[in-house]
């Protein structure tokens, strides 16, 4: 009983704890920090485990336990096309981090951070806002992966056939991790003109809005992203990690591991600014005045992992202590607040549909006001060339007088 109020129920923390945090800022700072470490240094394991190790075993256990032929046939085609389309290192970096802790203790370890240092105690654990960004997850995870792969593999060819000359020859001699730094920088560079497209230009902020409209952050929130705006986010994500010559292993790393880590931390609802830290990448707090749903806040803090192009472009908000509430103005957003546990498969639906809602209902009132334009015109048309017909009419008259 204890257990399910604690993750189902709204929750109030004793007062000694809230004024202990309050004065203490830094140990959340500290626990967090920690370990995201421990979660890098989970990576790097992974990493060095995937460049010795192989694994495959899927079909042939399939077939030890299985007499179905055309089931087998079937398992041995996807090993073949998955074969085909991932490189054997990331295949293998992908089987090693399934059998990773680290991976099934990430969500645990940010439940225990919200437990503890809660931005909004009221909210719970695992409440309607929480479920529903986890169908988000279900659909967002393996479209990511179906999608992502094969863009990378066509954006590489593009690059290698038309943007070679963007190579940087020297950088192939630099050591790895200054090479993943250096296209982590210019990708988060690309990123902030990305997001702050995604905010200005309407029709893509219909699609990002979906992302804005919860108003209850958690660890699901950074799944809540319309296919759509997906698309445009890994558009260009990419192609710094082609310059610096990052091995394809690094990229996935990075891109498929370490930033949905960092994302999932930054989503959470969290009372954490990461101290000084918070200066150089972005916390919790930070990107939560992204989501605020006050005007002061609009258009602010774009970066995602790195706060510094912010601080440098003039985009920061730059009080550290600021917690305020989130989501979007549009009161027709189909919010799950406003429906039961049952219905979220629905409202998922009616969320992926929204854009696509506004955007067709944008273009049939502009067609009315054209159409109506054009009758006003015609009509005042008529209305001019009768006036015009009367006026010309009586000239003629004067004129014929005047004879
Ligand atoms: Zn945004
Ligand atoms: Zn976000």
């Amino acid at each position: 009983m204890i257990i399910y109020d604690t993750l189902f129920k709204p929750r109030r923390l004793p007062g000694w704890w809230l004024r202990f945090t309050k004065a203490n800022p830094i140990v959340p700072n500290i626990i967090s920090i920690a370990g995201l470490a421990w979660i890098c240094l989970s990576i790097a394991n992974i990493i060095s485990a995937s460049q010795i190790h192989g694994h495959g075993q899927v079909v042939e256990t399939l077939g030890a336990v299985s007499n179905s032929k055309p089931l087998i046939d079937k398992a041995i085609d996807l090993r073949t096309a998955y074969h085909d389309l991932v490189p054997v290192e990331v295949r293998r970096l992908f089987s090693n981090l399934y059998g990773n802790i680290a991976l099934y203790l990430l969500i645990p370890f940010l439940l225990l951070l919200e437990f503890l240092f809660p931005c909004n105690p009221s909210q719970p654990l695992i409440g309607k806002s929480f479920l529903q960004d986890a169908f988000w997850f279900a659909i967002d995870t393996p479209l990511s992966f179906l999608f992502v792969l094969p863009v990378v593999e066509f954006l590489h060819g593009l690059f290698e056939q038309y943007l070679g000359f963007l190579t940087l020859g020297t950088a192939t001699v630099w050591p790895a991790y200054v090479q993943l730094i250096a296209a982590l920088l210019l990708a988060e560079f690309i990123f902030w003109f990305n997001h702050f497209a995604r905010h200005k230009i309407r029709t893509l902020w219909l699609f990002h809005s979906v992302h804005h409209s919860q108003k209850e952050m958690n660890v699901f929130t950074d799944n809540r992203v319309h296919i759509v705006d997906r698309f445009i986010i890994s558009l260009l994500m990419f192609i710094p990690f082609f310059i610096f010559h990052v091995s394809t292993l690094y990229a996935v790393a990075v891109i498929g591991i370490y930033k949905p880590i960092h994302d999932r931390f930054i989503h959470a609802n969290l009372k954490i600014n990461l101290g000084w830290l918070g200066w150089l990448i972005s916390s919790p707090q930070f990107h939560r005045v992204h989501h605020s749903v006050e005007s002061a806040h609009q258009d602010k803090n774009f970066g995602a992992h790195f706060s510094i192009y912010d601080y440098l472009f003039g985009t920061a908000v730059r009080s550290r202590d600021i917690y305020p509430q989130t989501g979007i103005a549009d009161p027709r957003f189909p919010t799950e607040d406003k429906v039961c546990i049952s219905k979220l498969p629905k409202n998922l639906l009616e969320q992926i549909v929204y854009p696509f809602k506004h955007i067709f209902g944008h273009l049939l009132s502009a067609r009315r006001t054209k159409i109506l334009g054009a009758r006003i015109r015609f009509r005042m048309g008529r209305q001019l060339s009768k006036h015009r017909n009367i006026r010309l009419f009586k000239k003629s008259r004067y004129s014929e007088t005047l004879k």
